[in-house]
């Protein structure tokens, strides 16, 4: 495998129409909280079939844009044009384990790496709570896992073939940093992704340590385990029945309240497969098989990435929030850190990052609470992860995001008409 250039692709100049699946079927997201009835839904199955559908667009006037598994809570993926349905075009295209790299079709989940990589010695070097994202779809909002160490997805991007708003086919590669560190995290603005490449390391095992420490002692060794441990992260739990909400194994005999729920998971060598434990709490495994915890239940999140250095303060801020003010929110609120890296809309760009979730239940009215959570953590200066619910504005990301002008001059470089935006991307991002 070798590292591409830019390239512009030449193609025939007439735009033929699409093979839709549907025209005005409606689109729900798994949390059920976004909806979209585009005027045509493509399902395209060759890197052709996904240009055809987009110059089809191009011609008519409409706009474009892409969905993955589909798991974003946030308005991303809404449009009434055309709706490129990615779910067809999957499948590991090339490992090189020299170099450790890995390439795929752009809808290939994130489960679908595990089998394939391990048998080339391979493997991702991290992984979040699930793993039915598809590449792009985790790429485009900076999807991450916890580890002081371990950057997220788009901080591995290293090469992407992309359609882009000339209704050309375009490669990305690593000679060109400029468009590289912009299409690492584009949320889908610079146009469809078709295949990627991420660098990889060398497959491991992972062994599972779960405790159950009470907030004092979570508190006390805060540091300790964050620099301690290759992934560490925690679930805090306001009260009784806070641990079942997300499926965790409560502590046997200790009452839930305001205790966490800790995960270490940290690299074992083994003589063989025949040391692999699936015992719940000590698992021992392939990494792949450790890091998804499953989720099978909708649920909304809110979540917002604030410096390391104000983790704790930011983590209490929160908890004080939900004690004095919203004490019926009960989902644990998730704790986790992850490395700092360079892509110009990044969460992570520039700062090591402690990363907290609060999640509520479908149906009920979490918006004040959300609202609040986030004005309270606004002294911590907290970007928001693309794919959950915020409340970011044009001028907030002027504020918080140093690299906006650059990601803005490349993203009208690869679709100067617009094309890829619908009205929650252009508010940010046009
Ligand atoms: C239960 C659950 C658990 C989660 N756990 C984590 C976690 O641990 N860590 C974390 O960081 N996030 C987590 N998330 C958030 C999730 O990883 C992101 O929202 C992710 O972007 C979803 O990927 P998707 O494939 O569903 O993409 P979608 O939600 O379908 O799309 C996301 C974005 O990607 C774009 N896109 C998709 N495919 C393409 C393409 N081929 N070309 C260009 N653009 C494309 C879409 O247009 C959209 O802008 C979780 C979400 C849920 C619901």
């Amino acid at each position: 495998m070798t590292t591409m250039n830019l390239r512009q692709t030449p193609l025939p100049s007439a735009a033929v129409p699409p093979v839709p699946f549907g025209t005005d079927v409606p689109w729900t997201n798994w949390g059920g909280n976004q909806q979209a009835t585009p005027a045509f839904t493509v399902r395209p199955r060759t890197e052709q079939e996904a240009l055809d559908a987009v110059r089809f667009a191009i011609k008519e006037g409409l706009p474009v844009r892409a969905v993955g598994s589909g798991h974003s809570s946030s308005p991303l993926v809404q449009t009434g044009g055309v709706l490129l349905e990615m779910s067809a075009m999957t499948g590991i295209t090339g490992t090189d384990k020299a170099r450790r790299r890995a390439r795929a079709l752009a809808g290939t989940t994130i489960n679908a790496f595990g089998d394939p990589l391990w048998k080339q010695g391979l493997a991702l070097s991290n992984q979040g709570d699930i793993d039915k994202q598809q590449i792009a779809g985790a790429l485009a909002t900076s999807t991450h896992g916890s580890g002081k160490d371990l950057g997220s997805f788009s901080s591995a991007l290293r090469w992407v073939k992309l359609i882009n708003g000339h209704g050309e086919i375009v490669e990305i590669g690593e000679g060109q940093l400029r468009e590289l560190r912009a299409a690492q995290v584009a949320l889908g603005t610079l146009g469809i992704f078709l295949e990627v490449e991420l660098a990889v390391e060398d497959s491991y095992y992972l062994q599972e340590q779960i405790t159950y420490p009470d907030w004092a002692e979570t508190a006390a060794t805060w540091d300790a385990d964050i620099d301690g441990n290759r992934h560490y992260s925690l679930l805090w739990c306001p009260g009784e029945g806070s641990a079942e909400l997300l499926d965790l194994p409560g502590a046997p005999g200790l009452s839930m309240t305001n205790r966490s729920y800790t995960k270490r998971y940290n690299k074992v060598r083994i003589a063989d497969e025949s040391e692999i434990s699936t015992v719940e709490g000590s698992r021992l495994d392939r990494s792949y098989r450790i890091y998804p915890g499953g989720f099978t239940t909708p649920f909304h999140e809110l979540e917002y990435f604030v410096p390391r250095e104000h983790g704790l303060a930011a983590t209490e801020a929160v908890q004080e929030l939900i004690r004095t003010r919203y004490p019926e929110q009960k989902y644990p609120v998730e704790v986790r850190w992850v490395k700092a890296d360079e892509g110009y809309m990044s969460q992570f760009q520039g700062r090591e990052t402690t990363v907290i979730t609060l999640t509520t239940e479908p149906g009920t009215d979490y918006w004040q609470f959300f609202r609040d959570a986030d004005a309270l953590l606004q002294e911590f200066e907290p970007r928001a992860h693309w794919g959950k619910i915020h409340f970011m504005t044009r001028s907030r990301l002027e504020r918080l995001y140093p690299q906006l002008e650059t990601f803005i001059d490349v993203r009208r470089e690869f679709d100067p008409r617009g094309v890829f935006l619908n009205d929650h991307t252009r508010a940010l991002l046009g």
